[in-house]
Protein backbone atom coordinates (compact mmCIF):
# COMPACT_ATOMS: atom_id res chain seq x y z
CA UNK A 1 0.00 0.00 0.00
CA UNK A 2 1.25 3.16 -1.44
CA UNK A 3 0.59 5.63 1.44
CA UNK A 4 2.00 3.18 4.33
CA UNK A 5 5.14 2.63 2.03
CA UNK A 6 5.59 6.22 2.23
CA UNK A 7 4.80 7.10 5.68
CA UNK A 8 7.55 4.81 6.70
CA UNK A 9 10.11 6.20 4.35
CA UNK A 10 8.92 9.62 5.82
CA UNK A 11 8.74 8.44 9.55
CA UNK A 12 10.13 4.91 10.59
CA UNK A 13 13.38 4.88 12.06
CA UNK A 14 15.84 1.68 11.62
CA UNK A 15 17.12 0.29 14.80
CA UNK A 16 19.93 -2.01 15.51
CA UNK A 17 18.70 -5.45 15.66
CA UNK A 18 16.60 -4.92 12.72
CA UNK A 19 13.80 -3.34 14.36
CA UNK A 20 11.91 -0.67 12.40
CA UNK A 21 10.37 1.90 14.48
CA UNK A 22 7.19 3.57 13.82
CA UNK A 23 6.11 4.78 16.91
CA UNK A 24 4.97 8.19 15.33
CA UNK A 25 2.17 6.46 13.75
CA UNK A 26 1.57 3.14 14.36
CA UNK A 27 2.91 2.05 18.19
CA UNK A 28 2.66 4.80 20.21
CA UNK A 29 1.19 8.04 18.35
CA UNK A 30 -1.46 7.11 16.20
CA UNK A 31 -2.41 8.87 12.86
CA UNK A 32 -6.14 7.28 13.09
CA UNK A 33 -6.38 8.81 9.08
CA UNK A 34 -4.00 6.42 7.89
CA UNK A 35 -5.44 3.36 10.19
CA UNK A 36 -8.86 3.94 8.87
CA UNK A 37 -7.16 3.75 5.16
CA UNK A 38 -5.31 0.71 6.52
CA UNK A 39 -8.75 -0.99 7.67
CA UNK A 40 -10.28 0.16 4.15
CA UNK A 41 -8.03 -2.09 1.87
CA UNK A 42 -7.98 -5.00 4.15
CA UNK A 43 -11.80 -5.00 3.74
CA UNK A 44 -11.17 -4.57 -0.08
CA UNK A 45 -8.56 -7.60 0.23
CA UNK A 46 -11.12 -9.71 2.30
CA UNK A 47 -14.18 -8.34 0.66
CA UNK A 48 -15.55 -12.11 -0.47
CA UNK A 49 -14.30 -13.99 3.01
CA UNK A 50 -17.13 -14.85 5.46
CA UNK A 51 -15.60 -12.85 9.01
CA UNK A 52 -17.40 -13.30 11.89
CA UNK A 53 -14.65 -12.19 14.43
CA UNK A 54 -11.09 -9.97 14.43
CA UNK A 55 -8.81 -11.17 16.63
CA UNK A 56 -5.72 -9.31 17.49
CA UNK A 57 -2.69 -9.14 20.20
CA UNK A 58 -2.23 -6.19 22.88
CA UNK A 59 -1.43 -3.67 23.16
CA UNK A 60 -0.16 -2.59 19.55
CA UNK A 61 -2.44 -4.39 17.66
CA UNK A 62 -5.71 -3.58 19.16
CA UNK A 63 -5.37 0.11 17.17
CA UNK A 64 -4.95 -1.59 14.06
CA UNK A 65 -7.71 -4.19 14.58
CA UNK A 66 -10.48 -1.90 15.70
CA UNK A 67 -10.81 -0.23 12.59
CA UNK A 68 -11.05 -3.52 10.25
CA UNK A 69 -13.87 -4.78 13.13
CA UNK A 70 -15.80 -1.75 12.12
CA UNK A 71 -15.33 -2.23 8.48
CA UNK A 72 -16.58 -6.09 8.83
CA UNK A 73 -18.93 -4.78 11.52
CA UNK A 74 -18.02 -8.00 13.83
CA UNK A 75 -16.59 -7.63 17.84
CA UNK A 76 -13.07 -7.07 18.05
CA UNK A 77 -11.05 -9.91 20.66
CA UNK A 78 -7.89 -9.27 21.85
CA UNK A 79 -5.28 -12.16 23.19
CA UNK A 80 -3.74 -11.11 26.87
CA UNK A 81 -0.04 -11.29 27.69
CA UNK A 82 1.72 -11.82 30.70
CA UNK A 83 -1.95 -13.52 32.15
CA UNK A 84 -0.96 -15.09 35.80
CA UNK A 85 -2.44 -18.67 35.27
CA UNK A 86 -5.36 -20.06 37.59
CA UNK A 87 -6.60 -23.73 36.89
CA UNK A 88 -9.72 -22.38 36.77
CA UNK A 89 -9.48 -19.29 33.95
CA UNK A 90 -11.35 -20.16 31.85
CA UNK A 91 -9.11 -19.53 28.92
CA UNK A 92 -6.98 -21.14 25.88
CA UNK A 93 -3.41 -20.29 26.67
CA UNK A 94 -0.49 -20.45 23.81
CA UNK A 95 3.34 -19.45 24.17
CA UNK A 96 4.50 -16.76 22.60
CA UNK A 97 8.50 -15.42 21.77
CA UNK A 98 8.74 -11.82 22.00
CA UNK A 99 10.98 -10.32 18.96
CA UNK A 100 11.48 -7.31 21.10
CA UNK A 101 11.78 -8.73 24.64
CA UNK A 102 13.62 -11.88 23.98
CA UNK A 103 11.29 -14.05 26.60
CA UNK A 104 8.38 -16.26 26.04
CA UNK A 105 5.52 -15.45 27.84
CA UNK A 106 1.93 -16.67 28.07
CA UNK A 107 -0.87 -15.38 25.69
CA UNK A 108 -4.44 -16.22 26.50
CA UNK A 109 -8.45 -15.55 25.08
CA UNK A 110 -11.40 -16.45 27.25
CA UNK A 111 -13.11 -19.54 25.91
CA UNK A 112 -16.57 -17.68 25.64
CA UNK A 113 -14.94 -14.63 23.55
CA UNK A 114 -13.72 -17.70 20.62
CA UNK A 115 -15.56 -20.26 19.41
CA UNK A 116 -16.06 -23.46 16.71
CA UNK A 117 -18.61 -21.18 14.37
CA UNK A 118 -16.37 -18.67 14.23
CA UNK A 119 -14.57 -17.34 10.88
CA UNK A 120 -11.87 -15.61 11.95
CA UNK A 121 -9.53 -12.71 10.58
CA UNK A 122 -6.22 -12.45 12.22
CA UNK A 123 -4.60 -8.96 12.36
CA UNK A 124 -1.01 -7.67 13.82
CA UNK A 125 0.81 -4.08 13.23
CA UNK A 126 4.21 -6.52 12.21
CA UNK A 127 5.23 -10.04 11.11
CA UNK A 128 9.26 -10.81 11.67
CA UNK A 129 9.61 -14.53 13.00
CA UNK A 130 5.88 -15.09 13.30
CA UNK A 131 6.11 -16.22 16.87
CA UNK A 132 2.69 -13.79 17.83
CA UNK A 133 0.94 -14.86 14.49
CA UNK A 134 1.68 -18.57 15.45
CA UNK A 135 0.54 -18.29 18.78
CA UNK A 136 -3.30 -16.22 17.28
CA UNK A 137 -3.43 -18.85 14.81
CA UNK A 138 -3.26 -21.61 17.80
CA UNK A 139 -5.32 -20.12 19.78
CA UNK A 140 -8.33 -19.93 17.09
CA UNK A 141 -7.67 -23.36 16.68
CA UNK A 142 -7.86 -24.94 20.02
CA UNK A 143 -11.46 -23.11 19.92
CA UNK A 144 -12.25 -24.83 16.66
CA UNK A 145 -12.60 -21.70 14.85
CA UNK A 146 -11.04 -21.07 11.42
CA UNK A 147 -8.52 -18.52 10.55
CA UNK A 148 -9.93 -17.12 7.28
CA UNK A 149 -6.88 -15.05 6.76
CA UNK A 150 -4.19 -12.70 7.76
CA UNK A 151 -4.02 -9.25 8.08
CA UNK A 152 -0.40 -7.57 8.61
CA UNK A 153 0.53 -4.01 8.42
CA UNK A 154 4.29 -4.23 7.82
CA UNK A 155 5.83 -7.51 7.15
CA UNK A 156 9.74 -7.98 7.25
CA UNK A 157 10.30 -10.26 4.84
CA UNK A 158 14.14 -10.71 5.13
CA UNK A 159 12.69 -13.21 8.44
CA UNK A 160 11.28 -16.50 7.29
CA UNK A 161 7.45 -16.33 10.04
CA UNK A 162 5.30 -15.22 6.39
CA UNK A 163 6.65 -17.54 4.84
CA UNK A 164 6.51 -20.29 6.42
CA UNK A 165 2.91 -19.89 7.79
CA UNK A 166 2.11 -18.91 3.77
CA UNK A 167 3.49 -22.30 3.10
CA UNK A 168 1.04 -24.16 5.84
CA UNK A 169 -1.53 -22.17 3.42
CA UNK A 170 -2.75 -19.34 5.37
CA UNK A 171 -3.58 -16.38 3.21
CA UNK A 172 -1.57 -13.26 4.46
CA UNK A 173 -2.01 -9.53 3.23
CA UNK A 174 0.91 -7.67 4.13
CA UNK A 175 0.38 -4.08 3.04
CA UNK A 176 4.10 -3.10 3.38
CA UNK A 177 6.71 -5.94 2.97
CA UNK A 178 10.12 -4.57 3.80
CA UNK A 179 12.83 -6.30 2.06
CA UNK A 180 16.05 -5.02 3.36
CA UNK A 181 17.22 -1.78 6.10
CA UNK A 182 20.29 -0.73 5.79
CA UNK A 183 22.77 0.90 7.99
CA UNK A 184 22.06 4.35 7.06
CA UNK A 185 18.36 3.92 7.77
CA UNK A 186 16.68 3.26 4.30
CA UNK A 187 13.96 0.85 3.94
CA UNK A 188 13.62 -1.37 0.80
CA UNK A 189 10.04 -2.17 -0.01
CA UNK A 190 9.24 -5.58 -2.13
CA UNK A 191 6.96 -4.61 -5.15
CA UNK A 192 3.97 -4.56 -4.70
CA UNK A 193 0.66 -3.58 -6.82
CA UNK A 194 -1.57 -2.57 -3.84
P1 LIG B 1 7.32 -12.15 15.37
O1 LIG B 1 6.57 -12.80 16.48
O2 LIG B 1 6.69 -12.31 14.02
O3 LIG B 1 8.79 -12.50 15.35
O4 LIG B 1 7.31 -10.59 15.68
C1 LIG B 1 6.10 -9.90 15.64
C2 LIG B 1 5.86 -9.11 16.87
O5 LIG B 1 7.07 -8.52 17.37
C3 LIG B 1 4.92 -7.99 16.55
O6 LIG B 1 3.71 -8.22 17.24
C4 LIG B 1 5.62 -6.73 16.99
O7 LIG B 1 5.01 -6.25 18.15
C5 LIG B 1 7.04 -7.11 17.30
N1 LIG B 1 8.01 -6.71 16.25
C6 LIG B 1 8.75 -7.53 15.49
N2 LIG B 1 9.58 -6.84 14.70
C7 LIG B 1 9.35 -5.53 14.96
C8 LIG B 1 9.90 -4.32 14.44
O8 LIG B 1 10.80 -4.28 13.58
N3 LIG B 1 9.39 -3.16 14.95
C9 LIG B 1 8.43 -3.15 15.89
N4 LIG B 1 7.99 -1.96 16.30
N5 LIG B 1 7.88 -4.27 16.40
C10 LIG B 1 8.33 -5.47 15.93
Amino acid sequence: MELLEQRIRKDGEVLPGNILKVNSFLNHQIDTVLLDKMAEEFARLYKDVEVTKILTIEASGIAIAYPVAQQFKVPLVFAKKHQSLNVNDDVYVTKVWSFTHKADYNVVVARKFLNKDDKVLIVDDFLANGSALNGLIDLVEQAGAKVQGICIAIEKGFQDGGEKIRERGYRIESLAIVDKMTEDGKVIFRNQNK
